[in-house]
């Protein structure tokens, strides 16, 4: 008996779990790997937030239901952090929904919106949950490429009038996973003008929207005046406050849309344990500092890696975004063949690009999530692996 339904059968496979079972192996044979090919941070949950978990946690009146749309305090949360950090005025009761992380978000946001049949824009390279979910709601992908002479930022000319037609709905991520691509205004100016001429809905994945260096601050497509007609963006505190596995995001914008997620989720789930809300209300309100704390741990450290990718001759504008770095293999690889290289030589898990879509073909992603001490490792035998090689 196959009890995968058509829908699961139909899934794209998950690239990663390919080198996690390499990975497993090369460990049982005494190898020390170095995962640089982990999305997540590494770093723990500031103290302040966990604290507030372990308050509430003890009080009996919450440990029952959540509203189904979230704690009034968490969304009200939502709407005080986007007009303190955007100057985006939120109505907490209908432009504010709470998630279980964002990636239950998009996944049944796309499942709300569209009908079997209708596609869905979506960048590539790119976060591979925008492709299964689609497939999960019986759509179709259109990808938009994405390149380096581009800096990444979509180029909307290059669809073709028939593509443009057909889809339903766009989707971008900036800061973006895997490019580390960062935008300003204009660019959110430019794809809200564009989906409004198209009727398109705008889904912008701000998963990475607080870690930035320097002076950079990646914009919220909100501010994009009446953007809140067509766009949602999404928020998540899993990477900008270390919080992976306590399961909190947002949805904010369009109430018309929101108000589909809101209706389908309502029948799933019953948003997320009170405690979690409320710490991460502390979190959103909080001066920041802990963000800020961690970005500069990650920028020392894209420093480290970029030196060490630029003896092996691979050069890489510095990011403003993300803990990621995003290079081309070199000449005479595959992105696969790289990976695979760099596991066997040096013993270092990098994540090739085409795990994100066909335009990741020639480049691979670097996580700089793992210890800097384990970093500063890997970096010595990447600058040891072209030597490996002669
Ligand atoms: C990690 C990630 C998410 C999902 O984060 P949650 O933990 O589900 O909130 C969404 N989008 C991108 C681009 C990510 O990298």
């Amino acid at each position: 008996m196959d009890y995968r339904s058509k829908r699961v059968t139909n899934l794209p496979p998950y690239l990663f779990s390919v080198f996690q079972k390499k990975k497993k192996q090369l460990e049982e044979q005494g190898v020390d790997v170095i995962d640089l090919g982990i999305g997540a941070p590494d770093l723990p949950t500031p103290p302040f937030i966990v604290q507030k978990l372990l308050d509430e946690s003890v009080k009996p009146e919450n440990h029952r239901y959540s509203n189904y749309a979230g704690s009034q305090e968490f969304r009200e949360a939502v709407a005080n952090f986007y007009r303190r950090k955007y100057g985006v005025e939120l109505n907490p009761d209908e432009e504010v929904l709470t998630l279980v992380g964002s990636k239950e978000g998009i996944a049944h946001l796309i499942s709300a919106v569209i009908n079997a049949g209708d596609s869905v824009l979506i960048p590539d390279p790119g976060y591979p949950v925008y492709r299964s979910a689609v497939s999960l709601a019986d759509g179709e992908s259109i990808y938009f490429p994405l390149d380096h002479q581009n800096e990444y930022r979509p180029n909307f000319k290059s669809l073709s009038q028939t593509e443009i037609r057909k889809a339903k709905m766009i989707i971008l991520n900036y800061p973006s996973n895997p490019t580390a691509a960062t935008v300003n205004l204009a660019t959110f100016q430019e794809a809200i003008s564009f989906a409004k001429q198209h009727n398109l809905a705008l889904v912008h994945d701000a998963a990475y929207g607080l870690v930035t260096f320097g002076e950079y601050e990646a914009p919220s497509i909100l501010q994009v005046p009446e953007a809140k007609d067509i766009a949602v963006e999404f928020g998540s505190l899993s990477k900008s406050f270390n919080m992976t596995g306590w399961r909190i995001g947002y949805i904010v914008g369009s109430k018309h849309l929101i108000q589909s997620l809101s209706l389908m989720k309502s029948n799933i789930d019953t948003s997320q344990f009170l405690p979690i809300q409320k710490a991460a209300a502390v979190a959103l309100q909080s001066d920041l500092q802990s963000v800020k704390h961690n970005n500069d741990i990650y920028n020392n450290r894209l420093s480290t890696m970029l030196n060490a990718l630029k003896q092996i001759g691979i050069h890489v504008k510095r990011p403003k975004g993300t803990f990621f770095i995003w290079a081309p293999v070199p000449i005479g690889y595959t992105s696969n063949e790289f990976a695979e290289e760099m596991l066997k030589k040096a013993g270092v898990i990098i994540t090739p690009g085409t795990a994100f879509g066909p335009s990741g073909e020639g480049y691979f992603r670097i996580s700089l999530s793992v210890h800097t001490d384990r970093l500063e490792e890997a970096a010595k035998r990447i600058r040891q692996f072209k030597g490996g090689e002669s």
